[in-house]
């Protein structure tokens, strides 16, 4: 938004009530060519792993790159973008509420009431509680940066999915990120209903690294963990001139979990429409209907145990190119790729749960 210097004119307020001085999080997502924030990308990866019991395929992704960013990079290199520019101001704080009187829409923030002509908001209100018929899955997962004595890794190859751990609290498995030869990211990550108990993510780890990765001595040296919805429940994208963004803005999708780089679409759409047009949701739908219907189909698949995710996720790489998996879940796949991959899967199972998920989509 600042950069597209269509906006020098008019203030902008940056409220959060951290500072975001920590490495809170790593994003991984894929992309074709060199992205916005290329400058900070962690490291990279045009192969990958997939394994299930009896299975494993290393993927070529190309033309894509799998790609990390730190968090704490992220944030360091969007501050410091931002605080060059004259007409941007930080305000650290926790904002209490939202609302619109006729001054426009206004937050309450550190005792303030700050009114603007938008507000473009990343916060969740409260809970989003999902209703039935929709689906309300998670994705859940905790993560260990560890270091070992000897070389342990190919830092060249990522393992993107190994579905090989216990199946038993849902659709789980363990994806790693080499950096180096000594140090992985290797995240413990399900699709269920509910969450474990903390000791349980742990155990998930160690014993994957132990006896999968057959690694005995190791040190930690970061964690994560986090909860993304995996909901079709429509997500309010405005109300008031409030305009969610983020997760918020439903960028998340609902049968992956990948969020980032829709919100980096969802962004600079409505950085465009703003420019353009003076009104920040004059934005094309971006993607077509039928891709939330997919998404909707999954979830009804996974919710109803019409397959395990384990065997849906390696028939689909076991029988087709990673790049026309990546494009379809990017939702930029064209329809004769996505009927030659669904081609690909039980039909039973998916024909039941499309006829019972369509009504959402007439
Ligand atoms: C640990 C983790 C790893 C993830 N990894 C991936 C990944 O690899 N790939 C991917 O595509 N997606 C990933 N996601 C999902 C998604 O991309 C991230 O959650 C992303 O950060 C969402 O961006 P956001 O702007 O919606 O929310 P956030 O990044 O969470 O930003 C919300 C901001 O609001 C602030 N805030 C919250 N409440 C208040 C309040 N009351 N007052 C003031 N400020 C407040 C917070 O401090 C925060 O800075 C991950 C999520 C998590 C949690």
């Amino acid at each position: 938004m600042v950069l597209s210097g269509d906006f020098k004119d008019q203030s902008i307020l940056l409220i959060d009530q951290e500072d975001k001085s920590r490495n809170d999080r790593t994003w991984c997502f894929w992309e074709k060519n060199d992205g916005f924030f290329e400058n900070i990308v962690h490291h990279s990866w045009s192969r990958a792993w997939f394994h299930d019991h009896g299975f494993s395929k290393l993927l070529d992704l190309s033309p894509y790159r799998y790609k990390m960013i730190r968090g704490i990079d992220f944030y360091s290199y969007c501050k410091e973008i931002l605080s060059r520019q004259d007409n941007v101001s930080f305000l650290k704080s926790r904002i209490d509420g939202m609302g619109r009187s006729g001054e426009g829409p206004y937050l309450s923030a550190g005792g303030l009431k700050i009114t603007s002509r938008f507000i473009f908001n990343s916060l969740i209100a409260e809970k989003h509680v999902v209703i039935p018929p929709y689906h309300d899955l998670l994705q859940h997962f905790k993560g260990w940066i560890i270091e070992t004595p000897e070389p342990a890794f190919d830092a060249g190859v990522a393992t993107l999915m190994d579905f090989r751990p216990s199946q038993k609290h849902g659709a789980t498995f363990v994806y790693v990120m080499p950096l180096t030869d000594r140090r992985a990211l290797v995240e413990y990550t399900l699709f269920s209903k509910s969450l474990l108990q903390d000791e349980e993510y742990e155990d998930g780890l160690r014993h994957y690294i132990s006896d999968t990765l057959g690694i005995g001595s190791y040190a930690i040296l970061e964690k994560e963990s986090g909860v993304i919805p995996m909901t079709d429940q429509p997500f309010k994208k405005a109300e008031a001139g409030i305009v969610n963004i983020g997760t918020a803005g439903g960028n998340t999708k609902a049968s992956t979990g990948y969020t980032f780089q829709f919100i980096q679409k969802q962004t600079a759409a409505i950085v465009h429409s703003l420019a353009k047009s003076g009104d920040p949701l004059k934005i094309p739908e971006r993607s077509a209907k039928r891709f939330k219907w997919f998404d909707s189909v999954l979830l009804n698949v996974l919710a109803h145990h019409r397959m395990e995710g384990h065997d849906v996720f390696r028939i689909l790489f076991k029988k087709n190119d990673p790049s026309s998996i990546l494009r379809f879940l990017d939702n930029d796949s064209s329809v004769s790729t996505e009927v030659r991959l669904l081609n690909t899967l039980p039909i039973w199972p998916f024909l039941k749960a499309g006829v019972q998920e369509i009504h959402k989509y007439l």
